[in-house]
């Protein structure tokens, strides 16, 4: 997951608490929405892209993920 379409509108969502930032009408408009928002992504031990909103960011920095 990371960015859903859906309707022709690209959403940036949490994968771990399932946030979302508003949704963009491109794919390129929906990465810019993420990165200003500060958000992360980054390649799960699966290989797969994930997203992480600051919140989740910042608890895993504390280890409470
Ligand atoms: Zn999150």
């Amino acid at each position: 997951v990371s960015i859903e379409r859906f309707h022709g509108f690209f959403t940036p969502v949490c994968d771990y608490c399932e946030a979302r930032l508003p949704a963009g009408e491109s794919f390129m408009e929906a990465v810019d929405i993420r990165k200003q928002a500060g958000w992360k992504s980054r390649k799960d031990k699966h290989g797969d892209w994930e997203d992480m909103c600051p919140e989740c960011q910042e608890a895993e920095r504390n280890g409470t993920l």
